[in-house]
């Protein structure tokens, strides 16, 4: 009995399943593995107040350089770390390094105003208050204001469990960090949970930014809808992968409040993002 099983397990699984499970187990182990070599690193995309007409933030941006492969997309591991619990010490890592580097920029006092730094949090990361723990005890060690700290999370996350999601982002909130909802208005989101979690500011999905600088596209109907909406109940909202003057301009017009995209910058190191920030007096080339 056993045997034929067996058999039937085999003649399921065929070469290509096979192929794709080998590739996914090496690439389980050479995750494992980059987290222990530091083969991985953060890149920083600017995020620009319209208003002001100046860089008010990053967002912080997980690349891996794989030796051989050269660069994995987050898109690629971050399933796979989801899977194998390696999201836990990544996102941990991710929440240090984000503070680290508001620490010091807090402590140089060099800076006319100081930027936020937004990470990405996954849903696993919220399980057993794991990354509450972690940002309860890595805020309480900065010195920083906790508001520097923007926290990203999608819209799957509140569906999932929703008394646990609005407990843990209510810490969230006390602790003082900010909360975005980020890929708002592609997975099923419905506008009440605007209102019933506490969240502070909306990232609109690239998708609906792709078409609005075309006439009499549907998308730029949408896209001001929600701009108002979310105005309506006091949030404000970042147009995400904006690529085109022309996009910049309805955006503008719409009265939406930050951008992010290619337009005004792709990631960049943590070296360049001095670029992006306003000295109190010109800082000597380093
Ligand atoms: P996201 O949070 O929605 O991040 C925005 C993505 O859009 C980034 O892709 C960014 O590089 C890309 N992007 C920015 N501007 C433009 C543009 O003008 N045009 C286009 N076509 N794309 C643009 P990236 O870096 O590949 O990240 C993909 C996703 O991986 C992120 O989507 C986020 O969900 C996830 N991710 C990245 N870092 C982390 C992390 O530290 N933790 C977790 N849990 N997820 C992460
Ligand atoms: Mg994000
Ligand atoms: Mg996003
Ligand atoms: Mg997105």
């Amino acid at each position: 009995k056993a045997k034929n099983s067996g058999l039937e397990k085999v003649v399921f699984f065929d070469e290509d399943m096979f192929t794709q499970a080998k590739q996914r187990f090496v690439l389980e182990q050479e995750l494992t593995k980059a987290v222990k070599q530091q083969q991985l690193s953060l890149v920083f995309q600017p995020i620009y107040c319209l208003k002001t007409e100046q860089v008010s933030g990053f967002e912080a941006l997980l690349r891996w350089n794989h030796p051989e492969h050269g660069p994995i997309s987050p898109g690629d591991f971050i399933p796979i770390a989801e899977e194998t619990g390696l999201i836990l010490s990544l996102g941990d890592w991710v929440v240090s390094q984000a503070c680290q580097i508001l620490e010091r920029l807090w402590k140089s006092q060099t800076l006319v105003e100081m930027p936020r730094i937004n990470i990405n949090v996954s849903a696993k990361q919220f399980e057993s208050n794991h990354i509450i723990n972690t940002l309860r005890e890595t805020l309480s060690q900065c010195h920083f204001p906790a508001h520097l700290l923007g926290v990203e999370i999608t819209e799957s996350m509140l569906l999932s469990d929703s008394s646990c999601t609005l407990n843990a982002l209510e810490e969230i909130k006390a602790l003082g960090a900010i909360i975005y909802l980020d890929d708002f208005g592609t997975g099923y989101s419905s506008l009440s949970m605007l209102s019933e979690y506490p969240v502070d500011i909306v990232k609109m999905d690239h998708s609906f930014i792709r078409n609005i600088d075309q006439q009499g596209h549907k998308s730029a109907q949408l896209c001001r809808a929600i701009i108002h909406m979310s105005h309506a109940i006091s949030l404000n909202v970042v147009a995400e992968g904006v690529e085109t003057q022309s996009q910049l301009e309805v955006l503008d017009n719409y009265g939406c409040n930050y951008i992010q995209g290619f337009l005004k910058a792709k990631p960049v190191s943590r070296e360049e993002m001095t670029h992006y920030l306003r000295y109190k007096c010109e800082l000597t080339s380093e």
